[in-house]
């Protein structure tokens, strides 16, 4: 391997906006970024749930569906 010719290769911090951090190698120095996968609501299944049980509920209203039984 000669030296001088490959980019200097580095532990980089990459911090998220939600506060979690993750260690990794990288040419970069430190990476922000706003969303990651502890607080992506694609991963939390969050927003997808909540979202969901808003639309179930108004179309069992609107056909007068009813959960009891
Ligand atoms: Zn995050």
């Amino acid at each position: 391997m000669k030296a001088g010719i490959h980019p200097e290769y580095s532990k980089t911090t990459i911090r998220c906006a939600c506060g979690a951090t993750y260690e990794a190698g990288s040419t970069k120095k430190d990476v922000n970024v706003e969303i990651c996968s502890s607080c992506h609501p694609f991963y939390t299944g969050k927003q997808k749930l909540v979202d969901t049980g808003g639309r179930v509920e108004k179309f069992n209203k609107r056909y007068g569906f009813k959960n009891e039984d």
